[in-house]
């Protein structure tokens, strides 16, 4: 296909960020680095490779996912745990933040709510920045490694997938039907995995991720949660997922609580106050 003439002029038109982030409401990261200095461990969960677990996270609490015995990916689901079809938007995370998010960022939840859900306080893998490559952490571009695809891929089941550990993880900690379960199971933040887009075909990457025992990611839960949190079966995902190859690592969830002024003192953030008319006016 021949290019039009003015192809070159086209092309140059500059980038504008679609979503200007200047009028979202920051996060006071003065005072959640304070808070952050003056809690205590709750709780502990261990989740095993290639099984995931969904806990309870209460408003202003912290909770930390923590690389531990080796690297390993996480793929992390959030829930309103009053309401379950309020959930983590990972799609307008991305276009409100990036591809790849860290400290000050926040996981957004699904319209018609549209607010921050958690946001991030600490993240000991935010040195790695942007490597040679076009790949980052902490990503929100990926979905979830699920039995469809790799059906559609190989032809095989496998029953490991994120997306079948969240399932059966959320069916047991709220005693719902399976089938019910999956279908609260959404597209996720993709902890500690290194990710990115090809230079040349602009294809979805993965590389070994640069987690190691001890980092971990921190979030402060802006309204009461459930955090669904599956060790991937692609491990470290350097080479494959989707199926009992590649080494795989427990990890851990920490909750932590702050001290009873900051608990006090927060206020989950309320839901989006678009009217919903949607265009038309209210019938009678
Ligand atoms: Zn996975």
């Amino acid at each position: 296909m021949r290019a039009p003439a003015d192809a070159a002029e086209r092309r140059a038109r500059p980038a504008v960020v679609c979503y200007p982030v200047s009028t979202l409401p920051q996060p006071d990261m003065p005072r959640l680095e304070a808070a952050r200095q003056q809690m205590t461990k709750l709780a502990e969960h261990i989740v095993p490779p290639r099984e995931a677990l969904a806990v309870p996270v209460p408003a202003g609490h912290f909770f930390r996912i923590v690389s531990i015995e080796g690297p390993q990916v996480g793929d992390l689901n959030l829930w309103n745990a009053h309401d379950l079809t309020e959930r983590f938007f990972s799609g307008k995370t991305r276009a409100l933040h990036a591809t790849h998010v860290t400290t000050g960022h926040r996981l957004w939840s699904t319209l018609p709510h549209l607010r921050p859900m958690a946001t991030i306080t600490h993240d000991t893998l935010a040195w790695y920045g942007w490597d040679q490559d076009g790949g980052g952490v902490h990503d929100v571009i990926g979905t979830r490694c699920d039995p469809y695809t790799n059906r559609l891929l190989s032809g095989g089941e496998y029953h490991h997938c994120c997306h079948s550990n969240l399932t059966r993880a959320l069916a047991k900690t709220r005693n719902l039907p399976l089938a019910e379960a999956e279908m609260l199971v959404h597209d996720v933040l993709n902890v500690f995995m290194c990710t990115g887009f090809t230079h040349d075909t602009h294809q979805y990457f993965m590389k070994a991720s640069p987690v190691r025992p001890g980092d971990y990611i921190e979030f402060l839960a802006e309204i009461d949660l459930i955090a669904g949190l599956s060790a991937c079966p692609g491990g470290d995902c350097s080479a494959s997922h989707s199926s009992d190859a590649a080494a795989c690592h427990p990890m851990k969830i920490e909750i932590w609580r702050p001290d009873q002024a900051f608990l006090a003192a927060h206020i989950p953030p309320p839901p989006n106050a678009y009217s919903r008319s949607h265009g038309l006016t209210a019938t009678p």
